[in-house]
């Protein structure tokens, strides 16, 4: 090649790079441009856009401007036990319990919840491997589903479910799939949490070659239902089947009703490898704005829930994980469960029979802190006006509106714990609450009363 050939060469591609470069800032510049015309909001993500005003967010402060007694969202109107509440004012004050915890949990508390369960799953659980604590059980299953799901992988819910699964489920790319519940025998009377059934062939035949998750709920939120031996060894065996995680949510695990008792699944032959055992702070020691609770299972397992919630929350509120600690190792001392069990079985009662008075037929919960009585005899007048925000909602909506505005007690709509085509399955019902004091359980009861005279006998 002569020098002239080469100095060829060499211009040209300096024309190419020019050329180049002059299109690609066209390019940005035209860009720019679009950018500039655009207005109106920001673009909020597909994964959140299509998220309706959630219920809790619409019935929780109604209370509040209505001054209603207030028996929707299910947290504690008291305050937790004195050793508990000491027990945080002693970590606040403890130096080295305000900075940074490790992302699987304090060490006493790690080691307090592996003391503490080891009886109940009827081995001696390791602290360091088959523990992680979560910022609420609610984080500890975002954590699971970022953890376990890819895209398009199905997770099997049993409606009614605790709503907050949903978008758990669908921002970490899964796709929820429903099984309900279903009452059995005369929902016009007085029934127990134990005749809502599963159809264990039903939900056989929701489980696909994408189905991953089983999520369990015992006992159960809303209904009450605390899951017999029999029904979990037949909810075991498809998870063994099929070789699919169960995640048990179990954070009202230290409240069931007698005769019944609280059966872990994870203790079934085989399914200790296959599940996650959710538990929960809030509930235990009525605590629900500490946001302390707990994943409990095999090794393998939990290292998977650690690696994804290091990267969501890094590591949970540290002086309140060692009052939880503190709270645990001094529980037995206090009887405290005992105590717990039996100051809500006199709620229940209480609750029950408001119900009863008010003429309302319910379901006797088992276990959890929650009574669904049956309105489909409420008449409401016609020309009745709601908010625009229940614009399209289902009839428990419109009736827990009118419970509130009119008898002045505020309840949760159950049809929110459904898929859109499964929702008329929880219109005739609503949800109440008795994590309450005597007072607040007494004024509802009086509350109630005026239900009477709107009641089709
Ligand atoms: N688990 C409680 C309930 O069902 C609290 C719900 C919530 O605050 N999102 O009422």
């Amino acid at each position: 090649m002569t020098s002239f050939h080469l100095n060829i060469l060499k211009f040209s591609n300096i024309i190419k790079i020019n050329s180049t470069t002059s299109s690609s800032r066209l390019l940005q510049l035209r860009n720019m441009s679009l950018l500039k015309n655009k207005s109106g909001p920001i673009k909020v993500a597909d994964k959140v856009a299509h998220f309706k005003q959630d219920v809790w967010s619409i019935f929780t402060p109604l209370a509040a401007q209505l001054n209603a007694v207030n028996l929707g969202q299910g947290f504690m109107n008291f305050p937790p036990p004195d050793f508990v509440r000491q027990a945080a004012i002693d970590a606040i004050n403890t130096d080295g319990c305000n900075q940074y915890a490790h992302p699987k949990g304090r060490s006493r508390l790690l080691k307090a919840l592996a003391k503490s369960y080891s009886p109940l799953f009827n081995r001696t659980l390791d602290p360091e491997t088959e523990v992680v604590v979560t910022a609420g059980a609610n984080e500890g299953l975002y954590a699971i589903f970022a953890g376990f799901l890819d895209d398009g992988d199905e997770v099997i819910l049993m409606e009614p479910f605790f709503d907050q699964y949903i978008a758990n489920i669908t921002m970490n790319g899964g796709v929820p799939v429903y099984v309900p519940l279903r009452p059995h025998g005369d929902t016009n009377k007085i029934m127990s949490s134990s005749d809502w059934k599963l159809d264990i062939n039903e939900l056989r035949s929701k489980i696909t070659p994408r189905t991953k998750i089983i999520v369990l709920n015992t006992p159960h939120n809303p209904v009450g239902k605390v899951f017999s031996k029999e029904e979990l060894l037949e909810i075991g065996q498809l998870v063994q089947e099929f070789n699919l995680l169960l995640i048990s949510d179990e954070v009202y695990d230290r409240l069931y009703y007698k005769p019944d008792v609280h059966e872990r699944i994870a203790n079934l032959p085989g399914l200790w490898e296959h599940t996650i055992t959710i538990g929960s702070g809030g509930k235990t020691f009525g605590t629900t704005g500490w946001r302390v609770g707990w994943s409990i299972g095999h090794k393998d397992l939990i290292k998977t829930v650690l690696s994804a919630q290091t990267r969501i929350v890094f590591c949970v509120n540290s002086p309140l994980q060692e009052a939880i600690a503190i709270s645990l190792e001094e529980a037995e001392a206090h009887d405290y469960y005992e105590k717990h069990i039996s100051s809500y079985e006199q709620r229940r009662e209480k609750m029950c029979k408001a119900l009863s008075d008010a003429g309302l037929p319910y379901t006797i919960p088992q276990g959890a802190y929650y009574v669904l009585a049956n309105i489909k005899g409420i008449k409401i007048p016609e020309d009745y006006e709601y908010p625009e925000n229940l614009n399209g909602r289902p009839r428990d909506f419109k009736v827990c509106y009118w419970l509130a505005k009119e008898i002045g007690v505020v309840a949760i709509p159950p049809s929110e714990f459904y898929c859109e085509g499964n929702r008329h399955l929880g219109e005739d019902y609503a949800r109440f609450a008795f994590c309450k004091t005597d007072e607040t359980l007494e004024a509802a009861a009086k509350a109630l009363l005026k239900l009477k005279k709107y009641i089709n006998e």
